[in-house]
């Protein structure tokens, strides 16, 4: 997605001159040493799905400094100390900690309000380009301003690569080069791609090695999930190389080397994955799932854009007429015409048939992940086609239960998993010492998903977002994409 953030910049610093001034206005004044008191409160624990009912959280800066129970006697007293407190009646809501969105791809100013405005306050940009480096250290001076933002290195890709903009690893030294020149760019964390020879995947593992960065992204063909886990893969995104992992025995590509895959892979790829789902053993998927947990690599496993990008011409025309694409902007808008996206724009209807007939795989997949106890990260894949920052975690999250994983595995996947992915004990719970990134929510979502839609306020780094303020930001930036 990278020529979108470049193509933006533009339309991007409009933005910020005139709308952002205004919302950052308000939020000094409100904010600034001053305690935030969400009162009587039900909190929901995600470690345990536990709900403690009747309590108040004390927020202190941008930390959660006391969490005690409502019915405390020295309620009051403690309330007369901080005249200033924001005091937010959370009677019958339930607080949840800020969701994360482990995939997305970062390309205008207006991805912080949406995604804020959805309870996001944790995303990680899987493309770091130079606008994605500008944006984290920017973020630095105001962080309640967005969600906090993470970023692997740039796109690490073989020769010729998929996107254009890639950074090619095309044999063993240049792969070693890439990947200290993306250590001194400030990443610790190596996107890979799909058709990265194994020659540079060894030397990209074992630099990464030496220099502690985590290896994420796709599973390249020639290399295979075995050989990739092997060596140190940490975070497989989409589930790739999973038909060919699950290739039954008497499959003709089963009897196929990595090199002549990747030759198959780069004649035609829709074709590819027609073929060899035809081929699928359904009962290899709990070997697939059981190797992942035992050498413990995380799936960051993105099931809406498994679906959006294989709908079919029909399923798309519906999906023009959704209210939420006034928050995109034109660029992207065009971009989700298949038309233009590279990779789409020469599928036939048919193979747009077979390909989606082929979603249930990766729901299967994950269930099963989920079942063996391997660790799963949701990621969105925002902008791929109708995927919306913000908003689509919460169709990720009701993918996940359509998967069959609960509502509390569900939102574990966008909560404390990433923050053990990521090594932040102080972020993905509610309790004290913690990062105060938090969602209060009109009913409970462990008894339904999609009570995650029900936001009745976020903070994010401690700074209180009410609905009203939440409602203003999504208008903005629909006015400015209207404004184009
Ligand atoms: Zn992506």
């Amino acid at each position: 997605m990278k020529y979108l953030t470049r193509v933006n910049s533009a339309a991007r610093s409009t933005f910020l001159s005139v709308t952002l001034i205004a919302t950052f206005a308000f939020s000094l004044s409100s904010w600034a040493n001053e305690k935030t008191i969400i009162s009587n409160v039900n909190i929901i624990d995600l470690r345990t799905g536990d709900i403690h009912q009747h309590k108040d959280v004390i927020i202190d800066q941008d930390r959660i400094a006391k969490i005690r129970s409502h019915a405390n006697p020295n309620r009051k007293k403690d309330q007369n100390k901080n005249k200033n407190s924001t005091v937010i009646n959370a009677k019958g809501k339930y607080l949840i900690p800020g969701l994360m969105d482990m995939h997305i791809h970062y390309y205008a100013e207006d991805n912080m309000a949406l995604n804020l405005a959805n309870g996001v306050t944790l995303i990680r940009s899987m493309w770091g380009d130079e606008d994605v480096r500008k944006k984290i250290a920017n973020l630095k001076e105001t962080p309640e301003s967005g969600p906090t933002l993470y970023s692997t290195s740039e796109l690490i890709d073989g020769d010729p690569p998929i996107w254009k903009p890639s950074i090619v690893a095309a044999d063993a030294k240049q792969a070693r080069e890439v990947v200290i020149a993306q250590k001194d760019l400030g990443f610790d964390s190596l996107k890979v791609y799909s058709r990265l020879s194994p020659q540079a995947f060894t030397a990209i593992s074992k630099t990464a090695k030496e220099h502690q960065m985590t290896i994420v992204g796709h599973i390249p063909v020639e290399v295979g999930t075995e050989s990739a886990v092997k060596q140190g893969m940490d975070d497989i995104h989409h589930i790739t190389d999973i038909l060919v992992y699950l290739q039954s025995d008497d499959s003709p590509f089963g009897k196929m080397s990595r090199t002549q895959l990747a030759a198959e892979y780069d004649k035609d790829r829709r074709k590819f994955s027609i073929e060899l789902a035809k081929f699928v053993d359904k009962n290899k998927i709990e070997r697939y799932a059981a190797f992942l947990k035992e050498n413990g690599v995380w799936s960051t496993v993105t099931l809406l854009v498994n679906k959006n990008i294989n709908l079919t011409p029909r399923a798309r025309q519906a999906l023009f007429e959704d209210e939420r694409l006034k928050y995109v902007n034109q660029e992207v808008r065009d971009f989700w015409d298949p038309k233009n996206d590279f990779r789409l724009k020469n599928t036939s209807a048919e193979q747009f048939e077979a390909l989606s007939d082929n979603f249930p795989i990766w729901l299967e997949v994950t269930r099963a992940l989920d079942k063996a106890g391997a660790k799963i990260l949701l990621g969105t894949d925002t902008p791929n086609p109708f995927i919306y920052p913000g908003f689509s975690v919460h169709e990720e999250l009701a993918l996940m239960v359509e998967a069959g994983l609960s509502p509390l595995s569900a939102l574990q996947t966008a909560t404390i998993n990433p923050a053990e992915f990521l090594k932040r004990d102080d972020l993905g719970e509610v309790k004290v010492g913690a990062i105060a990134d938090l969602v209060l929510l009109d009913n409970n979502p462990l008894t339904d998903i999609r009570n995650t839609r029900r936001i009745a306020g976020v903070i994010n780094k401690g700074k209180w977002f009410s609905p009203a303020q939440l409602t203003q930001m999504l208008e903005e930036v629909e006015q400015n994409n209207r404004a184009q």
